[in-house]
């Protein structure tokens, strides 16, 4: 456990709608932030009338360049400061405030906590410290947002907290956006007052925030501390990733002090040096290990100090585990991959399989594949750029293009090209019934949608099917099995990234 609190933050353009969000984030919150400049300016006397909560409720009225919507005029902001709060038409011991760092002549009052902020949503200025000690003096905490385009960003405002412990201060230290996420969940670990939640998804009001609900019973936030180990996926994007729901809920679940977390990095070398080698590290975090996905798959191996085999082979890492200091790279998609092919088709030695795509995700299956004994077709819609793999594997390269019996000699189709995938690809197939009627079994490296339009036009001709969603489970487990060296547990990680899906 730590000291740190949850700000559920609430936004709504009438009283009434307010004090109704107010009420909801009430289970949630241990301090519900009032984001008074949301309300329609006639709202905002209404809203006096009957703002009350059993949780302390912090009052925040955002101008435009701070990111809210309040006007900017100055002197309008300190007047409903004055005659509104300070001039005590509110009980103040109830509540929080939060003023601008530019609202400079207002008194400090008897209320339990006043809060300066400052945010920047173009970046992070250079005289951070500068900023922070300005605020602190006038304050009881200072908060600090600032934009973090790629995760190196964010390390300028996350040392702000060793700063604010050596002077014995308070901070609330922000980098917004995706990349600065993990900010919001590690800092209650390491000494911020406050992390700010959104009431739900979709109603969030700064850029990066999570939901209370994901803080707490995902990346549980508060019993988080400095020993906490530091699991997370390398990649970009990340937002999307089912990976965090699947692993906290496997940490949750064997009550481990572990979190894991998304890290959004665009430049991969930047945060290895950065952030995880010991020797040039400027952030003390105790990461033990990492997913990696698309675009960072490859690009990750000249960071190793070690790589097994299969990862070698396939010529990808997408697990890194770190023992004392070391990085040590593993692929799980292989094994993932083939697991629940062999536990519903049996044993493969002299299938014949063909796949479709040639990226990485298809150089996974064929090894898998091939070290099994099957024979291996592959069918890229670019023979030029699959020739590589074709030649590397000693497997066969057609077009993709198939015709209605051209599948009449497979037993097994693999998919692991992005068709079907949720979005833009969704409402595509690669392959329609007739084309597939005649293999034993259809399998789907796309997971979301859970039933894809090829599964679903395999089922349609009574061809048996393998989602995505159980390589995706089946590798997320051989993961956990690498890093804690012991069983994961399955039936939890599952649920956890199903409930995510659905
Ligand atoms: P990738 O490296 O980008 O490879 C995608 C392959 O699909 C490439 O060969 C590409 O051809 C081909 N392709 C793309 N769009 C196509 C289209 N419109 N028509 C025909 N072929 C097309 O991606 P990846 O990492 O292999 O991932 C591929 C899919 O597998 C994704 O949907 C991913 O979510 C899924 N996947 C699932 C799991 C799991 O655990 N279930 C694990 C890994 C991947 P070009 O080379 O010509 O561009």
């Amino acid at each position: 456990m730590n000291n740190g609190k949850i700000c559920v933050s609430v936004c709504a353009e009438t009283a009434e709608e307010m004090l109704e969000q107010i009420r909801r984030a009430e289970d949630s919150a241990d301090v519900i932030e009032v984001r008074l400049d949301c309300l329609q300016p006639k709202q905002i006397h209404k809203a006096f009338a009957f703002l009350a909560s059993k949780k302390p409720l912090l009052l925040t009225y955002r101008p435009k360049k701070q990111g809210g919507k309040a006007e900017d005029d100055l002197n309008n902001r300190k007047l409903l400061w004055i005659v509104f709060v300070l001039n005590g038409s509110l009980d103040t011991k109830k509540l929080w405030f939060d003023y601008e760092e530019d609202l400079t002549n207002l008194q400090k009052v008897s209320n339990p906590v006043t809060i300066r902020s400052y945010h920047d949503f173009s970046g992070t200025p250079e005289n951070l410290s500068e900023i922070f000690g300005h605020l602190s003096a006038k304050s009881d905490v200072a908060k600090i947002a600032v934009q973090a385009d790629d995760i190196s960003d964010s390390i300028a405002v996350w040392k702000l907290l060793e700063k604010a412990q050596s002077e014995n201060k308070q901070i609330i230290p922000i980098a917004m956006g995706e990349a600065g996420k993990w900010t919001r969940i590690l800092g209650l670990a390491h000494g911020a007052l406050m992390t700010y939640a959104a009431l739900n998804a979709g109603n969030e009001t700064a850029p990066g925030q999570i939901s209370a609900q994901d803080l707490i019973d995902i990346y549980r936030v508060k019993e988080l501390n400095e020993q906490t180990e530091i699991y997370g996926i390398l990649g970009n994007p990340v937002s999307h990733s089912l990976s965090p729901f699947m692993h906290n809920a496997a940490f949750k679940a064997r009550n481990m002090n572990a979190v894991f977390i998304p890290f959004e990095i665009k430049n991969l070398d930047e945060f290895i040096k950065r952030f995880v080698k010991k020797e040039t590290r400027e952030v003390k975090l105790n990461f033990k290990g990492f997913s990696v996905t698309i675009p960072h798959k490859q690009a990750i191996i000249k960071h190793l100090d070690s790589i097994d085999e299969t990862a070698k082979r396939i010529g990808a890492v997408n697990t890194v585990k770190i023992v004392d200091g070391k990085l040590q790279g593993f692929n799980t998609d292989a094994p993932g991959f083939i697991e629940p092919l062999r536990n519903s088709y049996g044993d493969l030695c002299g299938a014949k399989v063909a796949i479709l795509g040639s990226g990485g995700a298809a150089r996974a299956c064929v090894y898998a594949l091939k070290k099994e004994g099957a024979n291996v077709c592959v069918y890229a819609r670019n023979l030029e750029k699959a020739e590589n793999l074709a030649a590397e594997f000693e497997v066969e390269l057609r077009e993709l293009v198939i015709t209605n019996d051209a599948l009449r000699d497979f037993d097994i189709l693999v998919n692991t090209t992005p068709l079907g995938m949720k979005g833009r690809f969704e409402m595509e197939t690669p392959l329609r019934a007739a084309q597939i009627e005649s293999v034993k079994l259809v399998y789907d490296l796309v997971y979301n949608p859970f039933e894809t339009r090829l599964l679903k036009e395999a089922k349609s001709v009574g061809v048996p099917t393998i989602g995505g969603f159980a390589m995706l489970a089946a590798q997320g487990a051989a993961q956990f099995k690498i890093w804690t060296g012991e069983a994961a547990p399955v039936k939890e990680m599952s649920a956890a990234a199903l409930r995510k899906l659905s």
